[in-house]
């Protein structure tokens, strides 16, 4: 059995010191387990910190909240691939709901984003999910099937069968709406069948992670839902105690 994805992006909260002491508290309450993988995703101005807190962690794994497509240049406050693993990071997450829909990033830039994240030896968690009206009008399947083609499109076969996939329903992120469970079955079983056309059986180990308004309420009845493979949670991420208790389900 693979083992299950907890993911934490903390956006833009907890600078450096913060994330220094959110980790002393974090580490002290979450003691090394060999059955899950737990990764962190500060803001790229903590990944520093957070790599030496982790240091004697080995379990943990870190990641970069977005990237740049190029590899460095004249992009005045942005980040590259090779900067971010530089810095510790072996994970980027790419197409976030808040890259797409604020920051106007759409499938072709994720894609570039995806190619260049492996380039720089970054593994990815690609972000996927569709807008409420979308849903109301019943296309939930096709956006989300569009923007996982879209964003695997630069990658080799082996490459897909090495990324996570992060369902993140737009209407369920940081409102105190969830999925129910069978919503996010459905969406995921999708996204694996549509996996299968380009890794064949290896799509079995890619994880597939749901993510909106995780909380450690209803952690564990998504966590038993069938196709789900892991959880990306922000708010409920941002303190450690409850974050720890969530990685602990
Ligand atoms: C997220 O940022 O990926 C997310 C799922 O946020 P929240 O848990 O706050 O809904």
């Amino acid at each position: 059995m693979k083992k299950p994805v907890f993911a934490a992006n903390f956006k833009m909260n907890l600078g450096p010191q913060e994330t220094r002491s959110y980790l002393q508290t974090f580490l002290k309450e979450f003691p090394p387990a060999e059955d899950r993988t737990v990764i962190f995703f500060p803001p790229a101005i903590s990944l520093v910190v957070a790599g030496f807190a982790l240091r004697e962690r080995p379990d943990i794994m870190l990641g970069i909240q977005n990237i740049h497509w190029e590899e460095k240049g004249a992009f005045t406050g942005e980040n590259g691939a090779g900067m971010a693993r530089d810095a510790g990071a072996t994970v980027a997450l790419v197409g976030h709901s808040e890259r797409r829909h604020i920051f106007g990033e759409g499938d072709e830039i994720t894609a570039k984003k995806c190619a260049a994240a492996f380039k720089a030896g970054l593994t990815v968690v690609l972000c996927v999910g569709e807008k409420i009206e979308e849903r109301d009008r019943n296309t939930t399947q096709a956006v989300v099937l569009r923007q996982l083609k879209s964003g695997i499109s630069r990658l080799t076969p082996a490459q897909v069968a090495q990324i996570a996939i992060a369902y993140e329903p737009v209407w369920a992120i940081g409102t105190g709406r969830t999925a129910t469970p069978e919503d996010a079955t459905a969406v995921h079983s999708a996204i694996r069948r549509s996996l299968r056309d380009v890794v064949s059986n290896r799509n079995t180990e890619i994880p597939i992670l749901y993510g909106g308004s995780v909380s450690k309420a209803n952690a564990e009845s998504l966590l038993r839902a069938p196709e789900v493979d892991g959880l990306l949670v922000g708010g409920a991420s941002l303190d450690p105690e409850t974050w720890a208790s969530i990685a602990r389900t």
